[in-house]
């Protein structure tokens, strides 16, 4: 079955997209902890962390490049955020269709 993410992005659940290549896309985060909370979701879905595989690396150092560009081109680069990806029950991860959370725009608590 598609997860909510694969979903979205073939337009069958609604979402505010920022960003959309071959490889990754990005939206809003329907629930933001921050004043800027967006999600770089690859177009494959890679269940979690722990399935990340070297054959993914180009697609990896995408998410990263077009988070880094998101978080530049909404002003909060500078004063600086957070890249996080939850892997598993521990990890607090709800949607297993991996995902790095951009989060920025005001001081963030103390995480480890
Ligand atoms: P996780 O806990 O798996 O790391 O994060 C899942 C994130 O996806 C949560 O921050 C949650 O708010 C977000 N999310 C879940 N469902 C939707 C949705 O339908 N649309 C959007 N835009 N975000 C979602």
């Amino acid at each position: 079955m598609a997860s909510i993410f694969t979903k979205i992005v073939q337009r069958e659940i609604p979402a505010e997209f920022l960003y959309e290549d071959e490889q990754v896309f990005a939206i809003k985060d329907i629930n933001p902890v921050a004043t800027h909370h967006f999600l770089v979701i690859p177009k494959k879905e890679i269940a979690t962390a722990n399935d990340v595989s070297k054959e993914d690396s180009e697609t990896i150092a995408n998410m990263y490049a077009v988070a880094t560009r998101l978080a530049k081109d909404h002003g909060f680069a500078d004063s600086g955020y957070r890249l996080v990806m939850n892997c598993n029950e521990h990890g607090g991860q709800e949607v297993f269709h991996i995902h790095l959370h951009v989060i920025g725009g005001n001081q963030l608590g103390s995480m480890v």
